[in-house]
Order: structure tokens, then C-alpha cells, then sequence
């Protein structure tokens, strides 16, 4: 079994491995911090690069760049913004095979699943082509005699993406397409486990004829981080990845004076009624549950069975993972390995922990018979019954393809039990009831609902983002909040002069 190696470069090896580098100034740019980090081919299991980590220099250089296309590109009109946004769009849209084929062999997600989250990344470069529209101001005519009020939007200046290892291509593409498209310059940093989609996008940006210093890209891990949340040129961050990271990093942003937006982890529940389609909802828990391996905000880690419904669905479940292949994502399996070794150990710990707590190990995915090669980061698809509520396997985040199944005896109870967690983020119920559902939606206390829909991703003209312990800040992801996050408000109170004006007059300005 391998696992992550700490940050260094000492041996002859990582000195033999290429090193992903930063891209600034519209070109790659070596690091000299002379620190990196290894990234892996989870499905081979060894360590195929190393990736720069970033030193105060490098966040410097970033930083500036970043600054110094600024007042130009916000000048630059709608019109010339968006013709670069369609020719992105356009690149992306012809070769995203070549993308999806990065994301897997550092990721290790099946193809077809990496392709999946690029179109859904390209959904929103799609939606800021449209950016003339969606910066439309008020206008109010006449407010006060000869006055007319409205509003306009501008760019904030350099912001920062911070993204996750779970989608290394559609994470930064909720961000980055609305900010350029706005103004913006975006300085992105992607997690260090798989840096090279951002790079390939980063020369994609350039292809598309994006002045150089609009789109930088910043490698690094926690001193990355800092020194841009602390940068006094950095004016705003959008981060996702895991809860406490999330809180540290509004934290540590907002009392910089920065604009944050910072989305967490995830607990997703699937309360299942008993008039429920169970073969429907058996297939989307499997879907749900160990799509890309579990390594997703939105999978479904907890099914909530209302009985008497639960011994049929699990067996339902049961019988659908038999029909799994766990295997290299270039090779059409369903399911992956895991990020890292270290990921890996950590996931499979939890069987042990619910199985000791009392739940019942129905599969257990550490028996998986991987198609592909023995050293690969794998783990297959695991199902726990009767998971008790106070046990660390279902009050944590797993992040894996482990599905616990919790049993309750009325809707209520799986209400009350889905809003007493820490996570805010989605959730569905299954059933034909459409009362129920509609009861469901107004009383559940999570960000993104759906109704036999497991994984309710919302499209890109809706925002992305969770409640609670999901999201710190109160602006969530593309769509209308996109918009606003990036773009400050100003309102224009203007008159203009005609023969009648005049007159000193001190009160506060009321309108007549
Ligand atoms: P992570 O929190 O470990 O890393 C996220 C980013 O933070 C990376 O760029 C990483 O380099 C940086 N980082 C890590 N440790 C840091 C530290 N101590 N100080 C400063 N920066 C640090 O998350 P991950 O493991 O890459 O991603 C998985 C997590 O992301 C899961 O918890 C998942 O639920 C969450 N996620 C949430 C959403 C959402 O929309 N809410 C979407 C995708 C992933």
C-alpha cells in the first residue's frame, strides 16, 4: 500500500519526475521555492509527478500579475469579454477528452465520470457567455423631480479560487467563468493531489485569446493558501473542500478584509418513505452513493429507511453491488480507486469503527477484487446496516464509497434526524407522496433538495451551495449569487440641470 509522502525533494527519485508547475504571466512558471509534493496514478498506485509547492516569492509573483492585468481587463467591454468566453467554451467543448483523461489518471474517477463533471463545469462557462445579461442594473426614472436613481455592478479586482481534489476540473469552472466574465483577474489554486487539470485549462484560457495575468494558476498547499487570504491585492476568495479548512479559511479571509465565500463537507441523507419506488431508489443510492467513489460533496452516505421498507431496499441494494466492477478508470468500470493511499486507509478505518459500534457490515468493500493493478488505491463498495446515529461512521464525513443505511419509523423521525447533523449541504427523499415531498422541501434544513433526484446538483442559472456547517458566507456558487459575489453594487442618484435649478438648500436630500 502506498500512501502521500510528506512535502519534499530530496531523493533522486522526485528529482527524476517531472514537477507540475505554477502558470503566470500567461506561461508556465517554475517554482524556485524548492519544495514540492507527489501526485499519484491512484489506479497504479505509484508516484508519476511531483507538483510545485508555492514560497512567499511565487504568491508574490502570482499576486502581481494578477494586479497588473486588472484595470485593463476591466476595462475591456462585454462584448470582447464574452467573444473570448465563447471561444473557451468552444475549446473546452473539443477537447475535453484530453481533460477528462488528466482528471482520471490523477484522480482516478472512471472517464465517462470525469467527462460528466467537465460538462457540468462548462454549464457555467456557458452561463457567463450570457454576462451582458445577467449585469443588467435597475434603473428607476423620476424618483424625486428631474432625479433618476440605478445601479451598476463593477469587478472587485483579484480573487482567489481555492478548490478541492474531488473535481479538479468542474470545482474551479463554478468560479472562474463568472469572475473573468465580470472583470475580474482569478488567481486558482488548485488542491496539490491533482494539479494538472488546472493547468491544461490555463493554456486552454490562453488558446481562447485571454490577455496574459487574467487567469493565473498558484500550486501549493496551507502556505499557498495563506499568503493569499493575508494578501492585501487579493480582494475576495472562493474556496470549497472540507469543514474545517472551510471555517479557517472565512475566518482568517473575512478579518483580512476580504469577500469569502467558503464551501465545506457534506453528510448527505436520502429519507426513503415507504410508498417509494424501491427499485428506483435502490438505484439511485447506488448511483449516489458510489458514483466517483464516494468522492463527491453531493453522494448519498446515508440512506434513512422508514420502515417497514428497509430489509427490501437493502436487499435491493445488495444485489445491485454484486453487478459493481471496481477497476483502472481507463478500462469502463463503474468505480475508481480512491485519491491516495493514505485516503484510502482512512475510509476503510471507518468499517471497523461502525462494525465495532454495532452496525452490520452487509459488503464489505476491503474483500474488492479490483480490475486493475494490485497496488491501486482501491477500495470497494461497502454497505452498513442499522448504523448507530452516535457512532463516528455516520456523524463524520467518510468520503468514500461507504453507504450507511439508518433505520426510523416515522417521516419525522428522519426529519428531526437529518436536521439535527452539523451538514447542511443535500439531500433527497424518495416517494409518491407529493404532500410529503412538498413538506419535505419546506421543513428540511439543507441547502439543495431533491425529490427522487439523488444527487441534486443544481443547474448552472441556479448557485451551488449548501446550510449550516456546508457553507461560511452567505453568497453561494455561480448563477445569480455567482454574479454578485464578484461584482460590487453602485447606486447613481443623478439630475440633470434645467432652467429651474438652483437655490441653497442645507436639509438632507428628500425627494419632491
Ligand atoms: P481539503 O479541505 O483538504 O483541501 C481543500 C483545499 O484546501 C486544497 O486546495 C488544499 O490545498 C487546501 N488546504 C488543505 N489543508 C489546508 C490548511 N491546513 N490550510 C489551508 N489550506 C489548506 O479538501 P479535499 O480533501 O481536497 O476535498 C474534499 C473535501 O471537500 C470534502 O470534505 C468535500 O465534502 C469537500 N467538498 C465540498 C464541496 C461543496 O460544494 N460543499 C464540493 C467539493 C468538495
Amino acid at each position: 500500500m502506498t500512501t502521500t509522502s510528506p512535502a519534499t525533494n530530496d531523493t533522486a527519485t522526485e528529482r527524476s519526475l517531472p514537477v507540475v508547475p505554477h502558470w503566470i504571466d500567461g506561461g508556465e512558471y517554475p517554482s524556485r521555492s524548492g519544495r514540492t509534493a507527489p501526485v499519484f496514478d491512484p489506479a497504479l498506485g505509484v508516484e508519476t509527478k511531483r507538483v510545485a509547492l508555492a514560497d512567499g516569492d511565487d504568491i508574490a509573483a502570482a499576486v502581481a500579475s494578477a494586479t497588473a492585468a486588472f484595470p485593463a481587463w476591466a476595462e475591456t467591454s462585454l462584448a470582447k469579454r464574452q467573444g473570448i468566453l465563447f471561444k473557451f467554451r468552444e475549446l473546452l467543448d473539443a477537447r475535453k477528452g484530453e481533460l477528462a483523461e488528466i482528471i482520471t489518471s490523477e484522480h482516478g474517477k472512471v472517464l465517462s465520470d470525469a467527462l460528466g463533471e467537465i460538462s457540468r463545469g462548462q454549464e457555467v462557462v456557458e452561463f457567463a457567455t450570457g454576462i451582458a445579461h445577467h449585469l443588467k442594473g435597475e434603473y428607476s426614472e423620476q424618483v424625486s423631480t428631474g432625479v433618476d436613481v440605478y445601479s451598476i455592478r463593477q469587478p472587485l479586482g483579484v480573487v482567489a479560487v481555492i478548490s478541492p481534489f474531488n473535481f479538479p476540473a468542474m470545482v474551479p469552472a463554478w468560479f472562474f467563468p463568472i469572475a473573468i466574465a465580470t472583470g475580474n483577474t482569478v488567481v486558482l489554486k488548485p488542491s496539490e493531489k491533482d494539479p494538472s487539470a488546472a493547468l491544461w485549462l490555463a493554456a486552454l484560457w490562453k488558446e481562447a485569446g485571454l490577455p496574459d495575468g487574467v487567469f493565473t494558476v498558484l500550486n501549493g498547499d496551507k502556505e499557498a493558501v495563506d499568503g493569499l487570504l493575508t494578501h492585501p491585492d487579493v480582494a475576495a476568495v472562493s474556496f470549497v473542500g472540507s469543514t474545517p479548512i472551510a471555517r479557517y479559511v472565512y475566518e482568517t479571509g473575512t478579518a483580512h478584509g476580504k469577500r469569502v465565500q467558503a464551501l465545506g463537507g457534506a453528510k448527505n441523507h436520502m429519507l426513503v418513505l415507504p410508498d417509494a419506488d424501491l427499485d428506483l431508489t435502490a438505484d439511485s443510492a447506488i448511483n449516489a452513493g458510489f458514483g466517483s467513489a464516494g468522492e463527491r460533496c453531493m453522494a448519498i452516505s446515508v440512506v434513512v429507511a422508514v420502515e417497514p421498507v428497509a430489509d427490501e431496499l437493502v436487499a435491493k441494494i445488495r444485489e445491485r453491488m454484486a453487478g459493481l466492477r471496481v477497476g483502472d478508470g481507463r478500462s469502463a468500470c463503474d468505480i475508481g480507486p480512491l485519491v491516495t493511499g493514505q485516503h484510502r486507509d482512512r475510509v476503510a478505518s471507518y468499517i471497523d469503527v461502525a462494525a465495532e459500534d454495532g452496525a452490520t457490515v452487509v459488503v464489505d468493500g476491503r474483500d474488492v477484487n479490483p480490475d486493475g493493478d494490485a497496488n491501486g488505491f482501491w477500495l470497494g463498495p461497502t454497505l452498513l446496516d442499522r448504523v448507530p446515529t452516535t457512532s463516528r461512521a455516520y456523524t463524520e464525513e467518510i468520503f468514500g464509497p461507504v453507504l450507511s443505511v439508518v433505520r426510523v419509523g416515522s417521516y419525522e423521525e428522519g426529519v428531526a434526524l437529518i436536521n439535527a447533523g452539523a451538514f447542511g449541504n443535500g439531500t433527497a427523499i424518495f416517494t409518491n407522496d407529493g404532500g410529503a415531498a412538498r413538506r419535505f422541501q419546506r421543513e428540511v434544513q439543507v441547502g439543495m433538495i431533491g425529490v427522487n433526484v439523488p444527487i441534486p446538483v443544481p443547474v448552472a442559472t441556479f448557485s451551488f451551495g449548501g446550510w449550516k456547517d456546508s457553507l461560511f458566507g452567505d453568497t453561494k456558487a455561480h448563477g445569480a449569487e455567482g454574479v454578485r459575489f464578484y461584482t460590487q453594487l453602485k447606486a447613481i442618484t443623478s439630475r440633470w440641470l434645467d432652467p429651474s435649478h438652483g437655490g441653497i438648500e442645507l436639509g438632507f436630500p428628500q425627494n419632491r
